[in-house]
């Protein structure tokens, strides 16, 4: 194992960190690179680099039968995929949303004009508590977006009583849920569409790339037209748009990655135990769960620090920045308190107080497919040890 300076060392003597290379939240999973490489060659032969490619129609098809939907529009990122999916829903006025989200849910709906309505979270779950969305509705609210968040799902169901109630429309970010299911379902399939992220620092990555899915016919259709200018023909614009358009190198990407994403599970699975087995036991340190009778990607390993732990959180996660161990506060201090949205909304945190109390809490811990084979145990050492556990 390697040498962990306690807290006295520390402030004494400059002994190097425990790993020379910084240990990073969201390391990319590469998968086979021959068959990135030969994807690539093949895209480059054709000269055929965007605008609906091969490539982008094959990662569609294989995105919308894995997860059982009828339609997969890939994007450029996860972020245009929410503006364009918000638009072809006519979402208008208030909407709202998780404040414990990144902040991309938030921006999507302020930059197309429309109010992000920030409500609480459940605190045993982490993603929206349907009561504290019930009471965030107003005359102007058009929507409700649900973010899976760590992958685990929303409360689809008592969301979509919500939004029945009050005639309004339901849709998900399902940016950290690709490969998960509620119910043995599929995350991808609910409400009007969902938005996946293909971002680097996800699961599963296209480099950049997003996508929206859905088994609305016209809604997919109209999502086609946005996110390429609303071209239907060479001459023929029919209807306002962006430029949304998913590049064939990213698809190759993720047909590279689609291979290996099984594999990458595993490891994400195996990692997840052992950092739930390295911290089992110990006062005030939780990491927060994956039911298991699910499908999860184990892409978040997140670690609560409870009141009972003898150290705070923010003490956690610099003892291990000290040991380049880059863990991260996520998503602290939620939405709400940042600056465009605080400005916005100066008292939004009254309403909001479990989204405080666990923005307060969390660390999210390193793992992934490079993580060093005794980075858990060191990580696990760094924390009993300024705990004084062990
Ligand atoms: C990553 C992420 C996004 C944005 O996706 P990009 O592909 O980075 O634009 C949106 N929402 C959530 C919850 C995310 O984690």
């Amino acid at each position: 194992m390697k040498s962990i300076r306690t807290t006295a060392d520390l402030a004494i003597n400059g002994a190097p960190p425990a790993y020379a290379e910084p240990l990073h939240v969201g390391r990319p999973n590469i998968g086979d690179r021959g068959t990135f490489l030969r994807l690539a060659g093949e895209m480059f032969d054709r000269h055929w680099l965007s605008n609906n490619g091969p490539l982008v129609r094959e990662f569609e098809s294989r995105i919308a039968a894995r997860l059982g939907v009828k339609h997969c529009v890939a994007m450029c990122n996860g972020t245009i995929a929410l503006e364009i999916a918000i638009r072809a829903l006519g979402l208008t006025g208030e909407v709202i949303i998780p404040s414990y989200t990144f902040i991309a849910t938030a921006h999507a709906l302020h930059w197309q004009g429309i109010t992000p309505v920030f409500a609480d979270i459940d605190p045993a779950t982490h993603n929206l508590d349907p009561e504290a969305v019930r009471r965030m509705i107003t005359p102007r609210t058009s929507g409700i977006i649900g973010v899976h968040l760590w992958g685990r799902a929303a409360p689809v169901d008592a969301l979509q009583v919500v939004a029945d109630e009050h005639g309004i429309q339901l849709m998900f970010d399902a940016a950290h849920a690709f490969g998960c299911s509620l119910q043995g379902r599929s995350i991808g399939g609910f409400g009007r569409a969902e938005v996946l992220s293909f971002h680097a620092t996800k699961c599963f990555n296209t480099f950049e790339g997003g996508a929206v899915v859905t088994d609305d016919d016209a809604l997919a259709e109209a999502m086609r037209l946005m996110r390429n200018f609303g071209f239907v023909d060479f001459d023929k614009v029919i209807h306002p748009g962006t430029n949304g358009k998913m590049v064939e190198v990213c698809a190759a990407m993720g047909l590279a990655n689609l291979e290996s994403f099984d594999e990458t599970i595993a490891t994400n699975r195996r990692n997840y135990l052992a950092y739930r087995a390295a911290f089992a036991g110990l006062p005030g340190l939780a990491v927060v769960s994956y039911d298991e009778s699910e499908q999860n990607n184990y892409h978040y390993v997140v670690l609560e620090v409870g009141d009972e732990c003898p150290v705070g959180r923010d003490a956690i996660v610099a003892a291990l920045h000290a040991e380049n161990i880059l863990a991260r506060k996520y998503f602290w201090p939620g939405c709400h308190q940042m600056k465009p949205y605080r400005d916005l909304f100066p008292h939004a945190g009254m309403m909001l107080p479990e989204t405080q109390r666990v923005a307060g809490r969390v660390v999210v811990l390193p793992s992934g497919t490079t993580l060093p084979g005794d980075a858990i145990n060191v990580i696990a050492a760094v924390i009993t040890r300024l705990c004084g556990i062990a």
